[in-house]
């Protein structure tokens, strides 16, 4: 019952300073958000301490009947908000998720085709380094030349070539939607399964701002804790035909005892996406990636060489590209920092600079949608980064502007010390 400031003042003071970072600084990183107090509840306590290895039901371990009541709450809201036959909310995170799925439904050796990563993909959708690089034949597609879109003629194409056992649909780092029915008639074409990585917009699903890839996927894998607002980990959507190999391919295949305090909080974050509030929130998610969209696409701003790709966005993200301006993507970055804004810099398709440089910015909106920005605050924000990614800019004046907007707008009132 010793407080951790005693046990251990130096962690005590890290997680102190994060708070005041999160505090004074405007996050937009697009894959993080802020989880609300309950989830922080849920996350520090005593679910931390129990064993579960199993399913609710059929469990290895003793002691098990009020931990599967927060599992059974959690796979229930789960297929409840995205309409799902079969759900498994056991993965640690998104990576894991993906491991699973691909370990319960390829063999070794089989390809597997998804969107490069260069080109806004995931690491686990094959990179060379990654368990699905590896251990899979990988058959990436990429986004047209010219707009930066997917193009489905050239999926099918690649696909009418590739016969790949499995396509997945999903990316870390792309501005439009996805065409799910598309994706769904190439795979039945070419006999492969489709596999669709929701982790960036399943909070744009949830509120029903995203079309649901549930009814056309074989199986959708996620991460809770990107626009769905919950706990750092990860889950499995599926038809009820393969919730055998699933299950199996998650425990025992690859993971021991879940986290079942991260699951307890994959029920409330489900709980609290059927919300009305939650689905307001993700309005705003999406009209403050938009007010962006349209500030960095003003004259004063493409005049010295930065754009958006695609010129626009649908979701909670745009992509800044750098490839002609002067700044590149880490020193974008750099600069956005001094002035307290939180992004990260991101490789664009062609990109001409090596990774840890690139020429591009990732900018995603949920976490400040989370805080209650709207289309004023929103507005604001852009205007600072346009003036931060032009020539010579005031960084005091801007730095202030930031201060402003994060008294305005407080986070974790009253949770000092936790
Ligand atoms: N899938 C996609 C599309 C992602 O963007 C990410 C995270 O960035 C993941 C999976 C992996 O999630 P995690 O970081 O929880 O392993």
């Amino acid at each position: 019952t010793q407080p951790l400031a005693e046990v251990d003042p130096e962690i005590a003071a890290v997680l102190g300073q994060e708070l005041g970072r999160q505090r004074d600084t405007l996050e937009m990183i697009a894959s993080e958000n802020f989880v609300p107090r309950a989830i922080l509840e849920t996350q520090g306590s005593v679910l931390t301490n129990k064993y579960a290895e199993g399913y609710p039901g059929r469990r290895y371990y003793g002691g098990c009947e009020y931990v599967d009541v927060a599992e059974n709450l959690a796979i229930d809201r789960a297929k409840s908000l995205f309409g799902a036959e079969h759900v498994n909310v056991q993965p640690h995170a998104g990576a894991q998720a993906n491991v699973a799925l691909m370990t319960a439904l390829m063999q070794p050796g089989d390809t597997l085709m998804g969107l490069s990563l260069a080109h806004g993909g995931h690491l686990t959708h094959g990179m060379k380094l990654n368990f699905s690089g590896k251990t899979y034949d990988i058959a990436a597609y990429e986004v047209d030349p010219d707009t930066y879109r997917i193009d489905m003629d050239k999926v099918r194409e690649k696909a009418l070539e590739a016969k790949p056992t499995m396509i997945v649909a999903g990316w870390s780092a792309y501005p439009r939607q996805l065409d799910f029915e598309a994706f769904r008639s190439i795979a039945d074409e070419v006999g492969a399964k489709l596999w669709v990585d929701m982790a960036h917009f399943a909070g744009l699903v949830a509120a029903g701002l995203h079309p649901n890839p549930v009814p056309h996927a074989d199986v959708v894998t996620s991460t809770a804790h990107k626009t769905l607002a919950g706990p750092r980990s990860g889950f499995i959507l599926s038809k009820e035909e393969y919730k055998k190999k699933i299950d199996s391919a998650v425990f025992p295949g690859q993971q021991g005892g879940p986290l079942m305090h991260a699951i307890a909080g994959k029920a409330v974050a489900f709980k609290i996406a059927a919300s009305e509030e939650f689905a307001e929130r993700q309005r705003r998610t999406i009209e403050g990636a938009q007010i962006l969209a349209e500030r960095l696409t003003a004259a004063d701003v493409t005049e010295h060489g930065v754009s958006i790709l695609t010129g626009g966005t649908d979701v909670h993200l745009i992509l800044v590209d750098l490839r002609h301006a002067e700044l590149d993507g880490r020193q974008a970055e750099d600069l956005l920092h001094e002035v307290g804004i939180t992004v990260n810099r991101n490789s664009v398709p062609f990109d001409p600079r090596p990774p840890m440089t690139t020429s591009g910015l990732r900018i995603g909106t949920p976490a400040l949608a989370t805080r209650g920005f709207g289309a004023t605050e929103f507005t604001e924000v852009a205007d600072i980064i346009a003036q931060t990614l032009k020539p010579s800019p005031d960084v005091p004046a801007l730095r202030a502007r930031v201060q402003k907007l994060a008294e305005d707008f407080p986070l974790y009132e009253g949770l000092e010390g936790w």
